[in-house]
C-alpha cells in the first residue's frame, strides 16, 4: 500500500527573485520501499524533502500520508502528524552532548504524551535495532562518528514512524563507515522499514530498491 502520494505537487519560492524549485507530476512510495532520490545541488531535493517530512507546504498539488491527505493540514496537527509518521536523519547528528545515549533517543517523545516508561522501552528497543544495545548510558561524545549517527538514526525509529527520511545521512563519515551506516538503511529496510534517502552522491544512491533522479525541481524514475 502506499505511504506516501505526490500529486502534482509544487513549490514556489516568492522571492524576488521567484524560484520553482519543484513541480512533480506523480510520485508513489509504497510500504516497504527504500527509495533514494539523486539529484546535484539546487535540483530541488531538500524542497521536497521538506515537504515529505512536513516542515514546507507546496505551494500547490496534494500529498496524502498514510491515506490522509496533509497538505491543508493546520500546523498544530502537522507537528503531530510529522512527530508520529515522520523520522528524520540528517547529515549532522544534532545530538545533546550533555545526555546519555538513551536520553537523546528517548528526547523523541518529549512532547507526543508517551510515559517516561513506554519512552524508555521504545528507546531501548530502538538502540538496540541499531546495534547500539549496550551504549545506552553513553555520551556521544564518547562515541565515534558512525556511532553517533545509529544513536541518531535510533531517536528517529524510536517514535515507530511510518518513513524514514534521510537527507545526505552519510555526508558527515568516511567511505567505510558511510557504507555500514547504508547497510543499517538495507537492514531496516528489510525487516520492513520505509526508507527515502536523498543524496547528491551517485554511489550512494545505488543502495535501496528504487531510485528517483531530481533535474530542476523534476523528478524521474530509472527503471
Ligand atoms: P518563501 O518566499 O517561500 O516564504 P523565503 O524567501 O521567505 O521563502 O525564505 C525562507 C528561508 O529560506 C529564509 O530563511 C531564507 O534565508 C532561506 N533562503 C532564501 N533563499 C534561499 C536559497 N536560494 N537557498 C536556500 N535557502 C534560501
Ligand atoms: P537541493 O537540496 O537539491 O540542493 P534545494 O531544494 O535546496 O535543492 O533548492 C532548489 C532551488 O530552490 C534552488 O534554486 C535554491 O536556490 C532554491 N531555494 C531553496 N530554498 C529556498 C528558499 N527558502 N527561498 C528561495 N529559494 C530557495
Amino acid at each position: 500500500t502506499a505511504v506516501v502520494e505526490l500529486r502534482e505537487v509544487s513549490r514556489v519560492y516568492a522571492g524576488p527573485p521567484e524560484v520553482h524549485a519543484l513541480a512533480t507530476s506523480s510520485v508513489t512510495i509504497d510500504e516497504g520501499d527504500f527509495v533514494t532520490i539523486v539529484g546535484p545541488s539546487g535540483s530541488g531535493k531538500s524542497t521536497l524533502l521538506n515537504i515529505l517530512g512536513l516542515l514546507d507546504k507546496p505551494t500547490a498539488g496534494t500529498y496524502t500520508l498514510r491515506g490522509q491527505d496533509v497538505t491543508l493540514l493546520s500546523e498544530n496537527d502537522r507537528a503531530r502528524v510529522r512527530g508520529t509518521d515522520i523520522g528524520f536523519v540528517f547529515q549532522s547528528f544534532h545530538l545533546l552532548e550533555q545526555r546519555t545515549c538513551l536520553e537523546n533517543v528517548m528526547l523523541s517523545d518529549l512532547y507526543n504524551g508517551t510515559s517516561e516508561r513506554e519512552s524508555r522501552s521504545r528507546a531501548s528497543e530502538a538502540l538496540e535495532a541499531v546495534g547500539l544495545g549496550s551504549f545506552e548510558r553513553r555520551l556521544p561524545t564518547e562515541l565515534s562518528g558512525g556511532q553517533q549517527q545509529r544513536v541518531a538514526i535510533a531517536r528517529a525509529l524510536a517514535a515507530n514512524p511510518a518513513v524514514l527520511l534521510c537527507d545526505e545521512p552519510t555526508g558527515n563519515l568516511d567511505s567505510v563507515t558511510a557504507n555500514a551506516i547504508l547497510a543499517l538503511f538495507d537492514e531496516l529496510n528489510d525487516a520492513g522499514r520505509t526508507v527515502v534517502l536523498i543524496t547528491h552522491d551517485a554511489e550512494v544512491a545505488r543502495y535501496g530498491n528504487r531510485t528517483l533522479h531530481m533535474l530542476d525541481g523534476t523528478l524521474g524514475e530509472k527503471s
